[in-house]
């Protein structure tokens, strides 16, 4: 199997180690194209899961695409690795995936993956219990079902703005701003209100504990601060979650794919590859032109070599938080530029621990303030070991996980005592291609920003999970995304078709 760049492995007698992980998301040969002159018809930048699923859609109506990727792989802010010496997959990124996700089923049912899938939490071993240790109350082990309950009935009266579960003011998840019951401007008003100020008007109704543990949910959920991240996101989820909290851990993390994320990238990836796409990896992207004069291919593509590529339409899936490193020209709308420059909040972390014998693959549990600030037993390796998750919000500021393995390990068993083997894990905010987790947004972005980011420039269109439609921030959003990008192309390309009697012979 090729192994990546990305992603880092710890052992204490190792330290850290940077890349060198085996991952079937790498592609190799790296590149593929038929002639550096050609003009493509699509040009998709960015090989995540909004760029694969444009990139298919496009070149099995026969279209000429070319899909150009910073990276060595494809996937995105999702990738596999498989442990050299124990065979694990470890899930780098986006992991959890479920039936209620329509693009995601659509896709899993396609390449026959949707019966494919295994369960994140195992009962049965020797720790089977949740170790709940919050501010402002003592620390307590108890049932997995009590922890959820503590959760779930705060986290109810957090996002109960309308007294109906968010059913009143959030109907209809894929279609939050304008849809056909809600008023606009309701929306916006409460899309103003960020975490912590909702905080403020409820912890009167809430324990110490009930308030401790939905602060830390709320800061693991956002990736951000209580005073950035947006309520409305919250109320989003919650209707995303069919408003109902109990389906949050169904939904959000029991089910993974066996093959894991990697493979279901590179199946999407593959079946454009049969159906004609070419590519080149480790290719960034630094400008993108829209010539609207050039009549062969009016947008130029220019990557970091200083090469240009041409193509009638562009897709670019390039994450939020780092659109501004592409140079647009014509400049883009003082409106998108300003969501540009602002980004999203999301900076968490995500860090796999392998720990000596099996007890705690059964247990969980959260203890808040911590780096690492909750922890799920997520299956044994084939040695008889616990696999631990365990997921930070934004400590940029006090830990990078790279430079500091001491703080990555004293913040495991601050959740539990363990014995470390070694450690998996990319940083996400350290990384050039992403600055930053799934996106989640401050108050108001969504009402000045949103319509803006899913606008086309001209003849670039942008795709990407995180200004998606419904599960924004999500594997989901991103399909959305890359969905919807290639079919407004497609059609613009079927009347150029016409004009110029180039229609492809199939
Ligand atoms: C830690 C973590 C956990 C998550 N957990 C889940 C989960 O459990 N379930 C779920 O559904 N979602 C989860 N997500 C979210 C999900 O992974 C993302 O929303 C989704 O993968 C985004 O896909 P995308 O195609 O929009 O963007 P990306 O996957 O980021 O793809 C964009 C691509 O563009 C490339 N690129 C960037 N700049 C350039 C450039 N200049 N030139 C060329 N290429 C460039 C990048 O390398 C990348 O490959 C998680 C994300 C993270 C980080």
């Amino acid at each position: 199997m090729n192994k990546t760049t990305d992603g880092y492995t710890w052992t204490q007698a190792q330290g850290t180690k940077k890349g060198g992980l085996k991952c079937r998301g790498v592609v190799y040969p790296p590149e593929k194209t038929s002639s550096r002159q050609e003009t493509y018809d699509v040009i998709v930048v960015g090989a995540g899961y909004a760029g694969l699923r444009a990139a298919r859609d496009l070149a099995t109506y026969n279209r000429k695409v070319l899909l150009l990727e910073a990276r060595d792989r494809v996937g995105g802010r999702t990738y596999t690795v498989e442990g050299d010496d124990d065979g694990f997959l470890y899930e780098m990124g986006g992991t959890y995936v479920t039936h209620h996700f329509g693009y995601v089923l659509g896709e899993l049912q396609r390449y026959k993956m949707d019966r494919d899938l295994i369960v994140s939490h195992q009962e049965g071993h020797e720790n089977n219990y949740y170790t709940l240790n919050v501010e402002g109350a003592p620390a307590r082990n108890v049932t997995h079902a009590e922890a959820g309950k503590i959760t779930s009935s705060a986290w109810d009266i957090f996002v109960n703005v309308d007294g109906n579960s968010c059913r009143n003011i959030c109907p209809l998840p894929h279609a939050q701003l304008d849809n056909v019951v809600v008023p606009r401007e309701k929306v916006e008003a409460l899309d103003k209100i960020s975490c912590k100020e909702r905080i403020d008007q409820i912890k009167h109704l809430l324990t110490a504990e009930q308030l401790g543990a939905l602060s830390a949910v709320i800061m693991l959920v956002t990736g951000g601060k209580l005073e950035n991240s947006s309520l409305w996101e919250c109320i989003r989820t919650h209707a995303l979650l069919i408003h109902d909290s109990a389906n949050l851990a169904d939904l959000w993390t029991t089910y993974k794919l066996r093959e894991g994320q990697s493979a279901f990238a590179r199946r999407i990836f593959d079946d454009a590859v049969d159906f004609g796409l070419e590519y080149a990896f480790n290719t960034p992207v630094t400008a993108i032109a829209d010539e609207i004069e050039n009549t062969d291919g009016r947008v130029r593509v220019t990557t970091a070599n200083g090469e240009p590529f041409r193509a009638h339409r562009v897709i670019c899936t390039i994450p939020l938080n780092i659109l501004k490193t592409v140079k647009f020209s014509p400049p883009l709308s003082p409106t998108r530029q300003e969501a540009v420059d602002l980004g999203h909040i999301n900076f968490m972390t995500k860090i796999h621990a392998v720990v000596e014998g099996s007890g705690l693959a059964s247990w969980n549990g959260m203890c808040s303030p911590g780096f690492i600030a909750q922890g799920y037993g997520d299956g044994v390796t084939a040695q008889g070991n616990a696999h631990i998750v365990g997921f930070g919000g934004d400590e940029r500021a006090n830990f990078t996980p790279e430079n500091e393995p001491e703080k990555v390990v004293a913040s495991f068993q601050a959740l539990h005592p363990m014995n470390i083997k070694k450690t998996v894990f990319h940083n996400w905010c350290t990384d050039p291609w992403a600055n930053g987790g799934p996106a989640w947004w401050a108050p108001e972005y969504m009402s000045k920003y949103q319509d803006e980011l899913q606008k086309r420039h001209g003849a670039i269109f942008f795709a990407s999970g995180d200004w998606a439609h419904g599960w924004r921030a999500s594997i989901d959003g991103a399909l959305e995304q890359g969905a919807l990008c290639a079919i407004e192309a497609l059609r613009e390309l079927r009347l150029t078709d016409a004009s110029q009697d180039r229609r492809p012979k199939l």
